[in-house]
This record gives structure tokens, C-alpha cells and sequence, in this order.
């Protein structure tokens, strides 16, 4: 009797309604909780060829850079509420992906893909909006449903957590989320020194090498790239910010000479 009139009342106090109405049943505070515990998960699965940071502190040391200018570019409202971090997984895989909460992976065969720090700093800010806009819980509400997650929480799910950490990567977000953390990469860039176009050069790419260069496994998860060029240098227009390619390519092949 007592958990049927704890969980109305739990959902209740959890329910809230962000700005553009979508519905989000986790408070901030679980995105974190629950990005530390994926993390963990991540970390001990062995399921990702994670690079650590004491071997590899010259590759972490430029993914830091850019990660740290994004996140300090003023428009990152969960700043100071995530504990973010990022980590380098070592394999041929055209990806990044991000947990609630602000922890982001990177892999090295998107990094050694792109061509320009603008192109990869434009995936990162598009990853930084999916935590910061808290979509990956929205979305990982639709996929499980809000009380299977709780359980996690809780502490009570230890093998629906292996499975979500071991899916995150092709986690799909509805298409109003893609665009928003498309739109909202455009913001944040808009206030650093990189080109605020930047994501759209992914697709560009992409694009014009067809999938030759390798399974594009952030177009499953990111589908339509032509609609999705137009939309972010429209956005960029509307902000007014500048599109021309930062002046850092040495600093963008160090980086990637220092990968494995
Ligand atoms: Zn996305």
C-alpha cells in the first residue's frame, strides 16, 4: 500500500516541464547521478577501448582544450551543475556520444576522420547540448520508460545499466533534439574561436565521400545531414556569428598524431 502512494507521489515531485514543453520525469541531480554510474559502468564493462589519461596526456591534453573552450563559450547552463568530463575510446568508429549528466566520448576514428578543429569542436558541441538540454534522458525515457531508469537510481537494475551503457552510443534522439543540439552547437561555438558552423562540416564531409571512408555510425543515430547543413548555417546567419575556418590546423594534426 505504502509504495502504491510512494510512486504517484515520487512522480509527482520528479515531473517538471522544461521550456519548450517537452516532458523530463529526472531531476538534475539524477542526470548526474546517472551519468556517474554509466560512466562507472563504461569504465569497468570493457567494453570500449578507453585510452587513460596517464598514457595518452598529450591526446587528452587537446581534446581538454577544445572541450574547455566550448564549455566555457558562457552558453552551457548546466555548467556548474554536471560534473563534466571526457574521455577518448580507441577505435575506427565515426562517433561521440554523451551520457545525462555531461560525461562525453570521443573515438579516435572520428577524430583522425575530420580535417579541422572547427569540424570536431562543432560534434562536441552537439554532444555538450544533448546532456546540457538534458535530451539523453528524455530520450532513454522513451526507449525504457521512467520507472525501469529509477530502478537504476536506485540501484536496483545492475543489468538494465550494462545494457544502456553498452547501447549509448547509438542511442536515438527524436529529430526536435538532433535539430536543437545541432542549433544549439551553433550557440556555443558563436562564442569561442571556432568556426560556429563547425558540426556542419561533419556532414559536409560526409556527404561529399559518401560512406566510403568507413560505416558512418553518426548518421544512424543522426539521420537527414542535408537538411541538417542548411539548418545550421541558417542558424549561424541568424546569429551572426563567423563561419570562417579558425586559424589552429597544427594544432588540430598534433592532436592527431598524438592518438594511437
Ligand atoms: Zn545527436
Amino acid at each position: 500500500m505504502l509504495k502504491k502512494l510512494f510512486f504517484p507521489l515520487l512522480l509527482i515531485f520528479l515531473l517538471s516541464c522544461d521550456k519548450d514543453g517537452d516532458l523530463n520525469f529526472f531531476s538534475v541531480e539524477q542526470d548526474k547521478e546517472f551519468g556517474e554510474q554509466v560512466k562507472t559502468e563504461i569504465e569497468s564493462s570493457g567494453e570500449y577501448n578507453l585510452m587513460s589519461r596517464s598514457a595518452y596526456p598529450e591526446a587528452y591534453s587537446h581534446l581538454d582544450r577544445i572541450t574547455n573552450t566550448i564549455l566555457n563559450s558562457g552558453e552551457v547552463q548546466h555548467l556548474d551543475n554536471f560534473n563534466w568530463e571526457v574521455f577518448l575510446i580507441d577505435e575506427d568508429v565515426l562517433n561521440a556520444f554523451a551520457t545525462p549528466g555531461g560525461k562525453l566520448y570521443v573515438y579516435t576514428g572520428l577524430i583522425k576522420y575530420l580535417e579541422t578543429e572547427d569540424q570536431l569542436a562543432g560534434v562536441m558541441g552537439h554532444e555538450i547540448a544533448h546532456s546540457d538540454k538534458r535530451h539523453s534522458t528524455d530520450a532513454l525515457t522513451r526507449q525504457y520508460g521512467f520507472q525501469l531508469l529509477l530502478e537504476i537510481i536506485l540501484g536496483e537494475n545492475q543489468q538494465l545499466l550494462k545494457d544502456i551503457a553498452g547501447s549509448l552510443a547509438s542511442l536515438q534522439y527524436s529529430r526536435k533534439n538532433e535539430s536543437e543540439a545541432d542549433e544549439t552547437s551553433v550557440e556555443y561555438l558563436g562564442n569561442t574561436i571556432y568556426n560556429c558552423a563547425g558540426a556542419a562540416g561533419f556532414f559536409e564531409k560526409m556527404i561529399e565521400e559518401g560512406s566510403t571512408g568507413g560505416t558512418p555510425e553518426f548518421l544512424s543515430t543522426h539521420p537527414n545531414p542535408d537538411n541538417r547543413v542548411e539548418a545550421i548555417y541558417e542558424k549561424a546567419d541568424e546569429e551572426n556569428c563567423s563561419t570562417e575556418t579558425s586559424n589552429n590546423s597544427s594544432q588540430y594534426q598534433d592532436f592527431q598524431n598524438s592518438l594511437p
